[in-house]
């Protein structure tokens, strides 16, 4: 599906903020084991490279699934990267974003417990009350959609609220969501020298999957990094 609300690929000029998906995958293309784990696919360069994306972004948003497999705290690590932020008077770590529909998102997750910083949990009209009334003592609350959350809507929200570049940290359901749905503007993707394997473990996007009518991508830069390669593409416009 195209997306109408896009006015070319600056961020200044679009009703929704500027996106772009950051991940590591395996060479066969898996960013998870098949138990769903978080593994280490790249080295320390391809993390302070994370770090510095994190640190000039926004915003960062995962899905709820990402959160409750790998329990991230999307905090910046750099403590050179947090004074920078600071003396931008900007807070150490961007703003959190969960997209978590049903407000599953754990009191004890660690986008809480670590780094200061704004929390937003982006739920749907079917979150049970009482959860959203907890987290809501720990984050922002977002409601939008009806069964699970309306992520047009939720971007047009960020960029009301001052959020200009987002930086989306998977997983493979959420990036097809905003791939097929042409909300991406961007992808890096780490490719590692190692093969996971598994018919189902998560690759870079799940999601139903296309028959026909793929989304195509331009390549902006490809790069060895480490033992693995360090790719950057733009996402064709489907208009
Ligand atoms: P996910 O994409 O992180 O989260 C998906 C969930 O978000 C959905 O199941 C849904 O759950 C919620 N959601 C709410 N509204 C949505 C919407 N409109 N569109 C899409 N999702 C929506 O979960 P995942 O696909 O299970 O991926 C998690 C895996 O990816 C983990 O194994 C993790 O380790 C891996 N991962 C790897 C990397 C990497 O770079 N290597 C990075 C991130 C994650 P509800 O309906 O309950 O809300």
């Amino acid at each position: 599906m195209a997306n109408p609300s896009i006015i070319g690929n600056d961020p200044g000029k679009s009703a929704r903020p500027f996106v772009f998906i950051n991940t590591a995958m395996s060479a066969d293309g898996k960013i998870a084991t098949i138990e769903r784990r978080q593994t280490r696919i790249s080295g320390s360069l391809d993390f302070d490279r994370m770090d510095e994306l994190r640190t000039s972004s926004d915003a960062i948003m995962v899905g709820i699934g990402t959160l409750i497999s790998d329990n991230p705290s999307l905090t910046v690590k750099s403590k050179e990267r947090k004074e920078k932020r600071r003396t931008r008077g900007l807070s150490e770590n961007p703003p959190r974003i969960v997209v978590d529909s049903m407000a599953r998102t754990p009191a004890s997750s660690d986008i809480f417990l670590k780094g200061e910083g704004k929390r937003i949990i982006a739920v749907s009209k079917s979150a049970p009350a009482e959860k959203v009334k907890n987290l809501s003592k720990f984050a922002d609350i977002i409601c939008l959609g009806e069964k699970s959350v309306d992520l047009e809507k939720l971007l047009f929200e960020l960029k009301k609220r001052g959020i200009n570049r987002l930086m989306v940290e998977g997983g493979a359901t959420l990036n097809w969501e905003l791939i097929s749905n042409g909300l991406v503007d961007e992808i890096y993707t780490f490719v590692g020298n190692i093969i996971i394997g598994g018919k189902t473990a998560p690759t870079l996007v799940d999601g139903e999957g296309y028959t026909c009518d793929f989304s195509s991508l331009a390549i902006i830069s490809c790069e060895r990094l480490e033992d693995g390669v360090l790719l950057k593409w733009k996402v064709n416009s489907k208009l």
